[in-house]
């Protein structure tokens, strides 16, 4: 008898049969509202119809066309039509299949383009679990414990997290500054110094937002020290945040990334990720460097085509900003009656509430409890955060203010259940 390796850490007792939009359907029969999206990615609901009539007319007409080997038309129509979403002056692609591949991509670039090792990521920062990304991970010791050492060259500066530390906003911003400024004095000289990665809204850490002139003391310490600024807009981009790209609601007059990472929602589904990045800063990419067997995918790029139709002909970003804000507002009222619930934070449809012991402690036992109590009503959700005490709600794009509704409703239920 073979069986699932135990590395493999399932947050609900769920097995799918059927997803439809926001919902998933059960082998138990039962209908829940899946507000995980499968972490963030499928953007355009399950089975969106515009999307399956895409990847099957794909399916039947080319699969896999090698991209090393061969070109295909998905391709070359993705990288026109992303065109018209990416921030102007990003304009060469390069594809893999997932995050951590692009980001590993992002690295290599960044080495390659400035000759220079260092890279600095921000504390409580996710990348991903290959062992370039993971080194990059610093949302929790479970993806390096045991596993080290892991790519060299790497420094870790503080992120704004003005609840942990019970700061104002404007005084996490200054230490932030102040310590990366520190660690470029002391230990990561400018001058060996490639790149700085940074999601614009932490996600596996905690659902922080990032901070305006958190980001803009970034790209101005960028362009002294000839630093490339990397966005892995992973999780916030393609509207999750209710806007196209996560750092938009950041961006100040002048163009923010020198190289931006996408991934999970761009497809709904099928495995897609992407760097962007202006094309003289691409050209000092070697040949063959980076890239992979499966990259690039003929049906996943269709899938991706058909994504961004859903998303422009249905106004999804408009929606995640619309309902994101309905789901903040409905989260904040739940915490005003439940003092278990320390923080709301949230940007579009990434919102998430952390959960404080009364002496203002991480408590991740009761976060678990909701998550469990909250699956248990029929609403799927996951935790997030270094300890595991934040639960986060990242819905469809596609969800409407009746199953925002529905789930606070669902939500308010499990919290004062796990609470009692
Ligand atoms: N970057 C960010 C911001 C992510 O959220 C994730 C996945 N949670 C990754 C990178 C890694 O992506 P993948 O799991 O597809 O390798």
């Amino acid at each position: 008898m073979t069986a699932l390796s135990p590395q493999l850490k399932q947050a609900t007792p769920v097995l799918a049969e059927r997803g439809e939009g926001v919902h998933l359907f059960g082998a138990d029969g039962r209908r829940y509202l899946d507000f995980t999206a499968g972490i963030g990615v499928t953007s355009t609901g399950h089975c969106h119809p515009v999307v399956v009539r895409a990847a099957q007319h794909q399916v039947g007409t080319l699969i896999h066309g090698q991209y090393t080997t061969v070109m295909h038309r998905p391709l070359l129509e993705l990288t026109d039509r992303l065109g018209e979403v990416l921030p102007s002056g990003l304009d060469s692609l390069f594809y893999v299949n997932s995050g951590s591949e692009a980001v590993e991509a992002a690295v290599r670039l960044a080495r390659h383009a400035t000759g220079r090792q260092n890279i600095v990521a921000f504390h409580g920062g996710f990348h991903g679990r290959t062992m370039g990304a993971g080194a990059l991970t610093t949302s929790s010791t479970k993806f390096r414990a045991g596993i080290g050492p892991m790519m060299p060259g790497v420094a870790i500066a503080p992120f704004p997290t003005a609840f942990r530390h019970g700061w104002p906003q404007e005084q996490a911003v200054d230490f932030a500054l102040d310590e990366l400024d520190y660690l470029l004095a002391t230990v990561c000289a400018p001058e060996d110094t490639a790149a700085f990665i940074v999601e614009p809204v932490l996600g596996e850490g905690g659902y922080v937002p990032a901070d305006t002139r958190f980001l803009r003391g970034l790209r101005e310490r960028a362009d002294r020290y000839g630093i490339l600024l990397v966005l892995d807009e992973v999780q916030t981009g393609v509207g999750r945040t209710g806007r196209f790209w996560g750092h938009e609601h950041f961006a100040t007059e002048t163009r923010l990334p020198d190289i931006l990472i996408t991934a999970k929602g761009l497809a709904s589904g099928f495995p897609l990720s992407a760097i962007a990045a202006p094309s003289a800063l691409m050209a000092n990419a070697r040949p063959g460097s980076q890239g992979g067997t499966y990259g690039g995918n003929a049906v996943a790029c269709a899938a991706a085509l058909a994504t961004l139709d859903v998303i422009r002909e249905e106004k999804l970003v408009a929606n995640a900003a619309e309902q994101g804000a309905r789901l903040l507002a409905g989260l904040r009222s739940t915490a005003g009656a439940h003092p278990a619930i320390g923080d709301v934070r949230g940007l579009g449809l990434m919102c998430a509430s952390e959960f404080t012991d009364p002496d203002g402690r991480p408590d991740p036992a009761t976060a678990a409890r909701v998550q469990q109590e909250a699956s248990a009503r029929g609403l799927l959700l996951l935790t997030c955060g270094a300890l595991g005490n934040t639960v986060r709600m990242i819905p469809p794009l596609i969800v409407t203010a009746e199953q925002v509704d529905e789930a606070l409703t669902l939500w308010s239920e499990a919290v004062t259940a796990a609470t009692s």
